[in-house]
């Protein structure tokens, strides 16, 4: 269910707040999909016929204003009108046939996006994937099995599919240093992040269950989230070279660039994606990598110091320096 947005935090200044304006909002924030604005009119007039065309329009427009409403072009020569408050910014396939559009987002795309627009030094504003073609349904004259359901659960059910994903692969890298690490206290840094990992990961996936308790169908509709990028192999890589054999220090050097990648990306893409539970899945756990970051980097310090002081005086600093940027 799309929550109400708060119209009171939400008035653009000037705004001036109608019972009119409230009623158009929340006839509006009841549809799914892609309104037009003349549904929208047909649907309100349904309610209450005194509500004219010229009212309903400047609505739209305060609400586009407001964040409550997004205009999509679908290019039928009209706009369309989607929710915007607490909903993830999306991508669209757009059945040229039933006209019906499909919602999907790509973490790759959007990376692409910004790394086209760096190259060029243009400073992008918006940006728009539309996908013209037939649906399965108008292809075939099967519907499918599941619809797509709500965007913004579908969104949280992926972004922590990923976290879930990558807490798995932390366990694994953290649970094979530790039983390769010779330095006692190199071993327990370990064990403690795989217990702590161990820890996380039932967590998620109390939520995940949670998630699926709000959607019965929710495991098998269709991906929203589409990622190629490293959230999968972050630590999968690092838990891979372990086995061809590091010392101590290489050990904790690894976990270092784990979690350090493993934060940036998550901390990269909770901060692009527009307010919603996907959102604050991402944040929250770029936040848990970095504190597992910070502590790596003073445990690699101190272990670089041990290490100098037993055997052989070594330059100080300059791995742990590099480390800690
Ligand atoms: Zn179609
Ligand atoms: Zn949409």
């Amino acid at each position: 269910m799309t929550t109400l947005p708060d119209l009171t935090r939400l008035k653009p200044t000037g705004g001036k707040r109608s019972s009119k304006r409230e009623q158009i909002v929340n006839v509006f924030l009841r549809q799914e999909g892609h309104l037009s604005a003349d549904d929208l009119v047909d649907l309100i007039r349904r309610e209450d016929h005194r509500i004219s065309r010229a009212t309903v329009y400047r609505t739209l427009q305060w609400m586009v204003d407001a964040g409550i409403a997004r205009k999509v072009d679908f290019g039928e020569g009209r706009f369309r009108f989607e929710h915007s408050y607490r909903q993830p910014r999306h991508f669209h396939l757009i059945c040229t046939n039933c006209h019906r559009s499909s919602e999907f987002l790509s973490s790759d795309i959007e990376a692409l996006i910004e790394e086209i627009s760096a190259a060029r030094s243009f400073a992008a504003a918006q940006s728009v994937v539309q996908i013209y073609g037939t649906c399965e349904e108008c292809r075939t004259g099967r519907h499918p099995a599941v619809d797509e359901g709500h965007k913004d659960l579908l969104f949280a059910r992926d972004a922590l599919r990923i976290a879930i994903a990558t807490e798995r692969s932390g366990l694994e890298f953290y649970t094979r240093a530790a039983r390769l690490t010779r330095d006692g206290r190199g071993r327990k840094v370990f064990d403690d992040l795989a217990a702590e990992e161990k820890e996380h990961l039932s967590k998620l996936e109390t939520r995940y269950n949670e998630l699926l308790q709000r959607d019965p169908q929710l495991e098998s509709r269709p991906t929203f989230l589409f990622f190629k990028g490293a959230a999968n192999g972050l630590f999968a890589e690092g838990a891979e070279r372990l086995l061809k054999g590091v010392n101590d220090q290489q050990a904790l050097m690894m976990g270092i660039r784990c979690e350090r990648g493993s934060h940036r990306f998550f901390k990269k893409y909770g901060e692009r994606f527009e307010d919603s539970e996907g959102k604050q899945i991402f944040l929250e756990f770029a936040d848990e990598e970095r504190q597992h970051l910070e502590l790596l980097i003073r445990e690699y310090r101190a272990l670089v110091k041990r290490q100098g002081r037993v055997r052989r005086p070594r330059r100080h600093g300059a791995p742990a320096a590099r480390a800690a940027r």
